[in-house]
């Protein structure tokens, strides 16, 4: 080995510890890198797990109220929302909206009962009025009935007093609540 060998060699061995100091501080930034990147983590984790709490404590309070009971802490959050919270909800919707037709059918007005005849109202009770009438110049008589029926107009009043008898007679064979 002359001298300039040696130079060479040295040169060589400089340049390699400079690349390893190189190396060494690429892989301390690097660990630094991923040291931050677990702190982050542990961070994260630690801020999910307190989300986590909270929301088991919301769906504790909400499934007592209005879904079933009957998970436990570590149930997924996923099946609490479904099985326990969302299923229950649903049938007391269903529940509720059921009542509400039935409360509706309820209040609505029914239609008149077909069957027995009813009694007559006040104003189809058939009491009768001779009027005289003056129509055109002719001078008669009409029945008029509380019922609203009015008798064509009669010379006579005896006719009209007749035709008023009839009235009474013939709706005293029809069902109630039937005009003539
Ligand atoms: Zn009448």
């Amino acid at each position: 080995m002359n001298r300039a060998d040696i130079e060479r060699a040295k040169k060589a061995n400089r340049r390699e510890r400079e690349k390893l100091v190189e190396l060494r501080a690429e892989l301390d930034a690097y660990a630094r890198k991923i040291d931050a990147e677990a702190l982050r983590n542990a961070r994260n984790r630690t801020a999910w797990v307190r989300e986590r709490e909270a929301a088991i404590v919301a769906l504790r309070a909400l499934t007592a109220r209005f879904g079933a009971t009957g998970w436990s802490d570590d149930t997924p959050l996923a099946e609490i929302l479904e099985i326990f919270l969302r299923e229950p909800l649903e049938d007391m919707v269903m529940r509720v909206n059921r009542h509400m037709d039935r409360l509706r059918d309820e209040t609505r007005p029914k239609p008149p009962p077909i069957g027995p005849p009813r009694p007559l109202r006040a104003s189809q009770l058939h009491e009768l009025e001779i009027v005289p009438v003056s129509e055109q110049g002719v001078h008669g008589y009409r029945a008029a009935c509380a019922c609203g029926w009015r008798s064509t107009r009669c010379g006579r009043e005896a006719d009209a007093v007749e035709r008023g008898g009839n009235h009474r007679a013939y709706l005293a064979n029809q069902p109630a609540g039937g005009g003539a």
